[in-house]
């Protein structure tokens, strides 16, 4: 039988054999070695070329949209997805780019990057791509312990690579004010330092320490001033991801009402949470409208993150003022006391062309249709918000808290195991969601809470690689998803992010 078949039948054969002896994996064939997210279409073409040839000096660049249609050959995407669409073709002699737009010009860029990094040699090869979800984000917390700038442009230049598009910056929080407001100084004076370094030193029993007045000697804080932030939206801005600010309301305000103590309820000695602005007294609104005015002002986003998470409620039961709105605007629990509050914060913000997200809480008690929800409390609250008609990001806890350890042997002060493999698990698009409300899922976002969190390098070793995961989740096609296969490829690309100088676990 041997002697009459052809080569062609005799090459299948060798292979067939070879992969099922493991040799050669079907999908190191499928995919290049560290290129993180999977690409949409990939094939080899015959030919191998020097990492040289792969820089500008040998890069052809064409933005057409008509050619990318074209190239797309009927497939159906969405204006955003087209824009971030790219064709690219490595052959022996250099690189040849097809865009619609150039942000899908900047997209084959980072496949090019990624593709480059290991070899000398790269294959000959085409790809087509385009992402599947719209908000691929990240969260950082630089509340709790502060980051400088460069450690967040750092950030930003491995989130380009990723293709990842938005940066949620948790600005504010109870242990520290980061943002220069110039209508309220005392918030950046006062409470952007404080005496301890280390957050559980400084907090005990969810109770805040005191803070430091700036300039005092030892005093362990920081803050953004414009000018850092406006640094940072523009290097954030070349790579093609919005940053998205948050100002926390109701809750998550020990800070605030540190700087501003007529914020808080009128209580005898103070109440019983420390953490809630009060929603009663007018010159809360005030307030939040001004800093909000200048956040406008700063950050070209549509959307600002205002919380909306964990407020107790506890003090808004007995104080007069609270009292005082409820019955003049016939709310009958304190629930539609804060749904009040975030309904027209939310008006403010339409009214000055923004769109607000919050955390899921904001669900509760009712909430503007155009409020987008970030749902953290597993799924079911981005099920239901999205069955309701709000977009939907999803930052689930279980699967997306990057402060929660990764390994059964890691250092753990909060939360659960959140290994690799279980971060690359979540699907974003669950079933449970109707097909018809499909649309409303916008994407998905990686947490890192800094509680425990107190140097650069740890954020690093809790960010990488789990954010690969999330970056593959948020891009790649949903059957273009394999455990092993990303495995493999998520080991290339973390000891290539570690000669580009990141910890990565
Ligand atoms: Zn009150």
């Amino acid at each position: 039988m041997l002697t009459e078949m052809t080569n062609t039948q005799m090459r299948y054969i060798i292979l067939a054999l070879a992969l099922a002896m493991g040799i050669v994996s079907a999908q190191a064939q499928s995919q290049p070695a560290n290129l993180i997210p999977a690409p949409a279409e990939y094939n080899v073409h015959p030919g191998t070329v020097s990492r040289d040839k792969m820089n500008g000096s040998h890069e052809k660049v064409r933005i057409s949209e008509k050619a990318m249609l074209r190239r797309l050959e009927g497939r159906k995407l969405t204006d955003w997805q087209l824009k971030s669409a790219y064709w690219l073709e490595v052959g022996p002699k250099g690189v040849k780019i097809e865009a619609a737009d150039q942000e899908g010009v900047f997209y084959a860029r980072q496949t090019l990057r990624m593709m480059a990094e290991p070899d000398s040699m790269v294959n000959c090869c085409t790809v087509l791509d385009w992402p599947r979800l719209r908000y691929r984000g990240m969260m950082l917390d630089v509340s709790r312990h502060f980051y400088g700038k460069d450690f967040v442009k750092k950030q930003l230049r491995m989130m380009a690579l990723l293709k990842m598009n938005r940066f949620h910056f948790h600005l504010v929080d109870n242990p520290g004010w980061r943002l220069q407001i110039d209508t309220y100084p005392r918030l950046t004076q006062l409470t952007a330092w404080r005496p301890q370094a280390y957050f559980w030193d400084w907090e005990k029993n969810e109770i805040g320490g005191p803070f430091a007045v700036e300039g005092t000697p030892g005093a362990y804080g920081g803050y953004y001033t414009k000018e850092d932030i406006r640094e940072i939206l523009a290097y954030a801005a070349e790579r093609h991801i919005e940053v998205i600010p948050e100002i926390e309301m109701p809750g998550h305000n020990y800070e605030t009402r540190a700087a501003y103590p007529e914020l808080a309820c009128s209580l005898p000695k103070g109440g019983k949470d420390p953490w809630e602005l009060c929603p009663g007294k007018e010159h809360t609104y005030e307030f939040l409208e001004n800093v909000l005015l200048e956040v406008f002002d700063l950050f070209p986003s549509q959307y600002i993150h205002i919380g909306g998470d964990e407020a107790r409620k506890n003090n808004w039961k007995v104080c007069p003022y609270c009292q005082a709105r409820m019955r003049a605007e016939g709310l009958k629990d304190v629930n539609g006391l804060q749904s009040y509050m975030i309904r027209r914060i939310e008006r403010f913000a339409r009214a000055h062309g923004k769109r607000i997200i919050g955390w899921d809480e904001i669900l509760q008690g009712g909430l503007a249709p155009d409020a987008t929800v970030m749902c953290w409390h597993g799924t079911e609250a981005g099920v239901q918000a999205a069955k309701e008609g709000h977009d939907v990001i999803f930052t689930p806890t279980h699967y997306y808290y990057l402060d929660y350890h990764q390994d059964p042997d890691q250092y753990r002060p909060v939360g659960r195991c959140v290994t690799l493999e279980k971060v690359y698990s979540f699907e974003p698009v669950t079933e449970r969601i109707p097909e018809a409300d499909a649309h409303h899922v916008s994407g998905v976002q990686g947490n890192l809470w800094t509680e425990h969190v107190q140097e650069e390098w740890h954020a690093e070793l809790l960010l990488y690689p789990r954010l690969f995961a999330i970056a593959e989740t948020g891009w790649s096609q949903a059957d273009r998803k394999s455990w092993p296969d990303f495995e493999r490829r998520a080991s290339a690309l973390s000891a290539a992010a570690r000669k580009w100088g990141y910890r990565v676990y």
